[in-house]
């Protein structure tokens, strides 16, 4: 396929937020593209050049674009710099200096551009910024307009098309089968291995036996099993029966990749990629290999193992006392610099509860019994360190467990069912937390993602804010819809820094994915995820989650911020609505 048809398409997608548009047109596309680049053609409807998770970032800043287009279509830096005042978008500059100067129209198949662009993000060190510069700026000679317009914006990160990763497997399925039929055994592959591009092209290479038979690979992040909430104890042992219960570590979740002997795959490091050994990907499956230089080198030298994959949670500790450390002091370990001063003073551990891949082997359909016996055999050392457990079919034990970890300090317990597989991106009743209760009220926090803020009057608006619009993820429809606005109770430091972590998200429409009836001052994309602690779930005319036709939605009732989570977690990780009405119908039944 060529680029300028790929352009084509993007230009109509730009032109809907309806999903099922997009899932139609995402469809025709595919059913246009060969094995060999529907790959990349995955990734670029998503603005990337590899699975998310790649450290591969084509690291151009506007001003580097501003100097490619000056040099591309002959005009000064000044005019482009106004004219992108002007137009506000990169891309419609691009687009309209391209129709002005240029009447090249030379033809690039998508694997040739996805090339040249793959190249200028591989291009680092010294001189590199006159070297992305130059490759783009030639780039942009040759081009018709339309293709000018998406080279801009994918440098950029301003793709927007708001594609998500439900909407290609749907549209895959639909290519394919006409309808959502084979979403499920795609999902699957997606979930071992977080990978568009290659499930996209083993389904299109392989069809459906090719995608069954996707195994987890070291170094693509397996979506992480997830936790179903019950009320207490009782209803825990008497809908699981015998259970390992752990404590529930209030740190942040570490998957980690090692093979001793060969690379797994690229990191970042001082601003320079590198081939790496061990890589640990964050709840939300970002690359964290770099922050952590601690647990990468213990998982190569400490454990019993020339490959694996490991799961569990790191939590910082107090070097001088050995004391655990709250959340808010752990999270500070994921910076980007000064990372060995931080792995001084902030030292990390982390405890390991599973193995989902050992020598070889997929461990994913083993039960938790067999993997987790194996963590005990391979994991021995002073900073990966097997989760603590017992193993109980007795609700008094289970209270114990219970009531002594609240008292040490921790948020409870995660309990697990011993004979069942690892299911990946799943949350169900496989793996289930318990926390403190109290009989009435809501006994967990819902992780929410913002979606606006509404300007107060006031004190508050010297800060540009007054109350937030907050909503949780539909999954069903692949779309945020509104849940609480967050006003009372955020001191003026928490609305200083939400103002600063949302400005770049700051929109004039709503954007895509977007479903709400209140109207807010400015919208935010979906991009920020706040951990809110609420009295209690309401039925609600006025917000839209879990809003069907003319019966009301749900609304958190006295809702207020906790902590900011965006850093583990991404916004399809944030509290969905079935949850929210789980939840709903939990909360009263003590
Ligand atoms: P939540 O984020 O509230 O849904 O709780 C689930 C999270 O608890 C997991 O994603 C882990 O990061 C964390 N966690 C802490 N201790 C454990 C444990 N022993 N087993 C599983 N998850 C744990």
């Amino acid at each position: 396929m060529e680029f300028r048809d790929l352009s084509k398409y993007f230009e109509k997608m730009e032109a809907t937020t309806k999903r099922l548009e997009l899932t139609d047109l995402l469809s025709q596309l595919f059913n246009e593209s060969t094995p060999d680049e529907i790959d990349k053609i995955a990734y670029l409807t998503q603005g990337r050049l590899a699975p998310f998770y790649e450290p591969i970032e084509i690291g151009m800043a506007e001003k580097m674009v501003e100097q490619a287009l000056s040099r591309a279509y002959g005009i000064e830096r000044d005019q482009v710099g106004a004219l992108a005042t002007k137009l506000g978008d990169w891309g419609k500059v691009a687009a309209e200096l391209n129709q002005k100067s240029n009447f090249k129209n030379q033809s690039f198949s998508v694997e040739e551009v996805h090339n040249k662009l793959l190249e200028i993000a591989l291009t680092t060190g010294a001189g590199s910024v006159e070297k992305k510069i130059s490759a783009l700026s030639d780039l942009l000679k040759l081009v018709d307009y339309l293709s000018a317009r998406y080279l801009v914006r994918i440098p950029l990160g301003t793709m927007r098309l708001g594609i998500g990763d439900p909407t290609v497997l749907d549209a895959l399925s639909h290519a394919k089968a006409g309808d959502k039929s084979l979403r499920p055994i795609l999902e699957e592959a997606y979930n071992k291995t977080s990978d568009l591009g290659l499930v996209s092209k083993t389904f299109w290479s392989g069809g459906v036996d090719g995608v069954k038979k996707v195994k987890v690979v070291v170094g693509k992040p397996i979506r992480p099993q997830l936790t179903e909430r019950l009320p207490d104890p009782k209803s825990v042992v008497d809908k699981l029966g015998e259970v390992a219960v752990e404590p529930k570590y209030d740190g942040f979740r570490v998957q980690i990749h090692f093979n001793k002997h060969k690379s797994i795959g690229f990191m970042t490091s001082d601003g320079e990629l590198k081939e790496t050994n061990v890589k640990i990907f964050s709840r939300n499956l970002e690359d964290m290999s770099h922050m952590f230089p601690e647990l990468a080198a213990s998982a190569l030298s400490d454990v019993k193992a020339e490959e694996a994959i490991l799961d569990g949670e790191a939590i910082a500790y107090n070097p001088l006392s050995g004391e655990f450390l709250p959340f808010q002091e752990t999270t500070k370990r994921r910076r980007k610099h000064n990372i060995a001063q931080s792995a001084k003073d902030l030292p990390l551990k982390a405890f390991i509860f599973d193995c989902l891949y050992y020598q070889g082997e997929d461990l994913m359909g083993k039960t938790y019994r067999e993997r987790r016996a194996l963590v005990g055999q391979i994991v021995k050392s002073d900073t990966l360190v097997p989760a603590d457990q017992i193993i109980t079919s007795s609700t008094k034990e289970l209270e114990d467990f219970l009531a002594d970890k609240i008292q040490a300090g921790l948020e409870g317990v995660v309990v697990k069912k011993l004979d069942t597989p690892y299911q990946a991106g799943s949350r169900n009743f496989n793996w289930v937390k318990l926390k403190r209760h109290n009989a009435g009220e809501l006994n967990d926090t819902v992780d929410c993602v913002l979606l606006g803020y509404i300007f107060g009057t006031g004190k508050r608006t010297d800060f540009g804010v007054g109350a937030l619009l907050a909503g949780v993820y539909d999954k069903e429809k692949d779309e945020f819809v509104s849940l609480c606005k967050i006003g009372t109770g955020l001191t003026d430091e928490e609305f200083r820094e939400i103002r600063k972590r949302s400005e770049r998200f700051a929109r004039t429409n709503k954007p895509a994915r977007v479903n709400s009836n209140i109207v807010p001052s400015v919208w935010l994309e979906p991009k920020i995820v706040i951990e809110v602690l609420a009295d209690e779930i309401t039925r609600s005319p006025v917000h839209t989650a879990g809003k069907i036709a003319d019966e009301p939605g749900y609304a958190l009732r006295f809702p207020r911020l906790v902590n900011f989570r965006s850093d583990d977690k991404r916004p399809e990780d944030a509290t969905t609505v079935d949850e929210i009405i789980s939840l709903y119908s939990q909360q009263y039944k003590k």
